[in-house]
């Protein structure tokens, strides 16, 4: 057997004002066939997988390239093209072969392609032939559309959020292509589209126990696979929303009523998955009112790098300085300008310095503080599961009694160790304010002695009805309250 493995991906937020271009490929790194000759990362980890997992079986496998980019805007079509093409040339070189297996997100957008995934996927399909067996591994934040449906044979998203179980999917993923491959079984897939935009946190119920469920159906009565696409609210394309994925053994009507019985059962309980968000100013007051010892996190979810956000947004700092509150750290906050100040002013140095706000709106307004330079660092990592992710440069400033760590590489806040370079041990603040939307929940949440959703006008606010979406022309929950019949909110 032969294997082709490769990743092209990114979760594009097509109402951010900042492109995704080549360099937010080139700071998660681009590999030309030699990704798992490196560390792994969230994306990266799954060729890892394959790559182990068919050469113990001693097949071949061809690894075409790895890039993967931290979301924002719009991709720039060139960028795109370039990428897709890279590795439809190295599949045509590769020819024949067994099996594809892509590590994709599921939600990317390109000028001129609102299906990045389907078109790729299309592509792959017409090289690879009819009797190549195709899989794809999916961030369950992603669009599945139709021509991705028909062009893949297998398609897994990831089930938790956090996305703790990359690895666990792509081995998943294998297994079931692998199985396909040598006729053990016939796979086909079936969508149900669930007229929802949301999102929906795995760590806690009513998800926790719908993860479950989803899990308990696998592996019997024929059912070979079972993903709900949670969906990216923040991507204006004619699938975003919430669908839920069977893959069955030879039989489609059977895959067709099990995601039709979940995505029911979802919609039913769609008001228990809501989640409370707090107003800024709030958030703070009920942190200052907490007892000592451990801290109150507030995750700024509006202004998450990994939706796409700037994460340069100022609208929790200023509820902080607002309130006097004294004895909070905040991070990341990306300011590359920032640092380069920072740096030139040594550790040490105190002066006044404008931090944040550079994106438009969604960024707020820039702060002025004085500031002192507390510490440098350079070429820094945060762990996300078992992989380490780049944060770049880091400086740790500190005004109003206020520890502000900005970074140089625009990323999300995953885990407690970000701030190990600059020698910070969150657990001793009081309060820690994380630019993420639920990432940073499997690292934080230990030491958290309670954990605060907060909007603000960011990037990624979770305003689900008002979203301005203009290409989906199906009704959906909650800007109607039951879109199955057209009652209106
Ligand atoms: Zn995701």
């Amino acid at each position: 057997m032969k294997v082709f493995i490769a990743c092209l991906g990114t979760e594009t937020n097509t109402f951010v004002p900042f492109p995704t271009g080549r360099r937010n490929f080139e700071e998660n790194g681009v590999f030309h066939g030699d990704a798992t000759r490196h560390t792994p990362n969230l994306f990266s980890a799954p060729l890892h997988v394959w790559r182990r997992r068919a050469e113990t079986r001693g097949w071949t496998v061809v690894e075409s390239l790895f890039a993967f980019a931290q979301p924002a805007g719009v991709t720039v079509r060139a960028v795109y093209e370039g990428y897709r093409d890279e590795i439809l040339a190295d599949l045509e070189k590769a020819l024949p072969v067994d099996i594809v297996l892509l590590s994709m997100h599921g939600a990317m957008v390109a000028d001129g392609y609102d299906d990045c995934e389907g078109d790729l996927l299309s592509r792959v399909r017409a090289l690879a032939g009819p009797r190549a067996i195709i899989g794809g591994e999916l961030d369950l934040h992603c669009h599945i559309t139709t021509a991705m449906i028909t062009q893949a044979d297998v398609l897994v998203t990831f089930k938790e959020y956090p996305h703790i179980d990359m690895a666990e999917r792509a081995e998943e993923l294998f297994t079931l292509c692998a199985d396909a491959a040598e006729g053990k079984t016939r796979p086909v897939m079936a969508v149900y589209d669930c007229r929802m935009v949301g999102m929906y946190r795995t760590p806690v119920e009513p998800m926790k126990s719908f993860v479950a469920r989803m899990q308990a159906l696998e592996g019997k009565d024929g059912v070979l696979s079972v993903s709900l696409g949670h969906g990216f609210p923040w991507g204006d394309v004619a699938e975003v929303g919430t669908q839920s994925l069977v893959v069955a053994d030879g039989d489609a009507a059977k895959a067709a009523a099990v995601a039709r019985q979940l995505g029911q059962e979802l919609f039913a309980m769609r008001d228990s998955t809501l989640v409370t968000y707090w107003q800024p100013d709030d958030a703070v007051a009920d942190a200052e009112s907490a007892q000592a010892g451990r801290p109150v996190v507030l995750a700024d979810v509006a202004d998450n790098a990994g939706g796409g956000s700037p994460s340069d947004s100022t609208f929790v700092l200023e509820a902080l300085l607002r309130r006097d509150y004294k004895g909070a750290l905040i991070g990341l906050l990306w300011d590359p300008v920032a640092f380069q100040i920072a740096e030139e002013a040594g550790e040490g140095a105190t002066l006044d310095m404008r931090i944040g706000g550079k994106c438009g709106p969604i960024s707020g307004q820039p702060v002025d503080l004085r500031v002192t330079v507390k510490k440098l660092a350079y070429d820094c990592r945060q762990s996300f599961g078992p992989t380490k992710n780049g944060t770049g440069n880091l400086a740790w400033l500190q005004a109003d009694g206020i520890d502000i760590v900005i970074n140089t590489r625009r990323t999300q806040l995953f885990h407690p160790d970000a701030f190990a370079p600059l020698g910070l041990d969150p657990a001793r603040y009081r309060l820690i304010v994380v630019k993420s939307s639920q990432h940073f929940y499997a690292g934080f949440a230990p030491l958290a002695s309670k954990v605060h959703y907060v909007t603000t006008h960011g990037g990624i606010e979770p305003d689900f009805a008002n979203i301005r979406h203009t290409k989906r022309t199906v009704p959906y929950w909650p800007r109607v309250a039951d879109p199955f019949t057209g009652q209106n909110a």
